[in-house]
């Protein structure tokens, strides 16, 4: 990869193996960090299932064809032992909170899997140095353990949220506050935001969930270190204190999208696009510098058709010649009715708006000159990928870390306008009316984050500039490649203590 390439003189070069949890917004990552890890010197395996293997082929073909040292490692996932119908291998593709639970039992299975490869390794494999692995996979540290291998846990949330959430559960701050919607401040947290219990409260912390959230909470502690897809000079009052909290190693290696460097691999990423790439540049290229705006909310949260609509006519309405839209309706797979109303107001908003049924290439997208703005659910990585090409954010949080890192594109760095999204919806929960957003809103957002005057124009620069640090961080020298490195040198020094 340009500008981290590295490649390790080291004979002895440490083995990474890496173990990601099976949703795009934590699979996106990992297969990014493989790549950085290889270039900067790094032997890595990255361990998946069939299904999710099969959705990222391209991608595997061409790091494969790349000769980065990547190999990818394809077990079975135990669906049926759960309960699960065949094939149900990633998260997207469950639709009910039960299922979902019979989810997490299926990945605990998984583990005797992994724990079965690591301990027979097939006879060409490179003895491993050190495992990441994503925290959901709550069963890989015992794993790691009993085989004594050192690991390392990768939170797919940003320390602002994995900060607020141990900061709570230390103080136990949820216990004492009855309103689901009264702000307040997390003690001791270093950033001065505030709060709403209903946006806090992990989703995790459903009834008859509370040994999988404890779970979640122990992933870090037989961890030597953590692993998370930010940079320092955007978290730095958090991670400091983060470091402090947990005493432990914690390295932002981020924005890992940025080691996508050329149009074919950010036009693969995650999966194939539901669009002809060529088609919807030559559409982008005839579209002003910053006219456009992206609408996307993430590979799991599904709008209403009522929803939809007022999101339609928020887009329609809003009054700028020169505004035209890029909207991503994930919903359109599996609905007539969705399929019918978005023909007719395709047909009315011809010409400077574009409707992308499935899967669309994000970052593809937010890189190109056209866009000038994004509407998010403020996932994760789509914040960091949205901080890295330097565009603003309407921001419309649902669940799990989204309304924290709201706060954080909000209040902290100014370069989000907040939707007013209050009542959260879980991805596997119908979107409730308590939670409709009105066309209206979205229209007023919409025009704020797209124009906006004077304070649209310094959000603008503000998001400029995050985005020059952020491609700074990633570069030979920059705070996150150099935390690549150091992880990779702490492998091998475990390496040696191993032998
Ligand atoms: N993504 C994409 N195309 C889509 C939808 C999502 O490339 O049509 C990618 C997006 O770029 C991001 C990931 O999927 O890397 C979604 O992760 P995020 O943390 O933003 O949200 P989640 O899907 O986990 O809610």
């Amino acid at each position: 990869m340009d500008g981290t390439s590295n490649h390790n003189s080291n004979s002895n070069p440490a083995h990474i193996i890496l173990i990601p949890f099976m949703a795009q917004g934590h699979m996106i990552p990992m297969v990014d960090m493989a790549s950085l890890l290889a270039s900067s010197g790094a032997i890595v395996t990255f361990i998946t299932t069939p299904v999710n293997a099969a959705r990222i082929r391209p991608i595997i073909d061409r790091i494969e064809n790349s000769h980065h040292p990547v190999r990818f490692v394809q077990l079975p996932f135990p669906s049926a032992d759960a309960g699960l119908p065949a094939g149900c291998e990633n998260i997207d593709l469950i639709s009910s909170p039960d299922l979902f639970k019979s989810f997490m039992e299926a990945l605990s299975l998984f583990g005797e899997q992994v724990k079965l490869y690591l301990t027979t390794r097939n006879p060409t494999a490179v003895p491993a140095d050190c495992i990441i692995f994503d925290n959901m996979n709550f069963w890989v540290g015992a794993v790691a353990e009993s085989l004594g291998i050192p690991h390392i846990t990768f939170y797919g949330p940003s320390c602002f949220y994995i900060l607020c959430a141990h900061l709570l559960k230390k103080h136990q701050v949820l216990k004492s506050i009855d309103d689901d919607y009264e702000l307040f401040k997390v003690p001791e947290f270093p950033e001065p935001v505030e709060v709403m219990k209903a946006h806090v409260k992990r989703w995790v912390d459903r009834q008859g969930w509370e040994k999988l959230s404890e779970e979640f909470y122990n992933t870090e502690k037989s961890a030597c270190g953590v692993v998370m897809n930010t940079f320092e000079e955007l978290e730095m009052l958090g991670l400091d204190k983060f470091r402090k909290e947990i005493g432990k190693k914690v390295w932002p290696i981020g924005p890992v999208s940025l080691a996508n460097k050329d149009l074919d691999s950010k036009a693969m990423r995650g999966k194939a696009s539901s669009i002809d790439t060529g088609l919807l540049l030559s559409w982008l290229d005839s579209k002003a510098p910053n006219s456009v705006l992206f609408v996307s909310f993430g590979s799991l949260s599904c709008n209403s058709i009522s929803q939809l609509v007022q999101i339609g006519q928020g887009l329609e309405y809003a009054s700028s010649s020169q505004l035209s839209f890029l909207w991503v309706v994930k919903e359109a797979d599996n609905s007539e009715e969705v399929e019918n109303w978005l023909s007719e107001f395709e047909e009315r908003t011809k010409g400077r708006g574009m409707v992308i049924r499935g899967w669309a290439p994000q970052v593809m997208i937010l890189d190109h000159v056209a866009v000038g703005g994004f509407m998010t659910h403020c996932g994760w990585n789509s914040t960091m990928e949205a901080i890295a090409a330097g565009v603003v954010m309407a921001t419309w949080p649902r669940f799990a870390d989204q309304f924290v890192n709201e706060r954080l594109v909000v209040d902290v760095l100014r370069i989000g306008v907040a939707v007013g999204a209050k009542v959260p919806i879980f991805f596997v929960d119908k979107m409730s009316e308590e939670a409709l957003v009105k066309g209206e809103e979205v229209r007023k957002v919409v025009e704020k984050v797209m124009t906006g005057g004077e304070k649209g124009e310094e959000r603008r620069k503000r998001a400029k500039a995050l985005g020059e640090k952020a491609r700074k961080a990633m570069e030979e020298g920059g705070s996150s490649i150099e935390n690549l490195k150091r992880i990779i040198q702490s492998a091998e020094g475990e390496n040696k203590h191993l032998e």
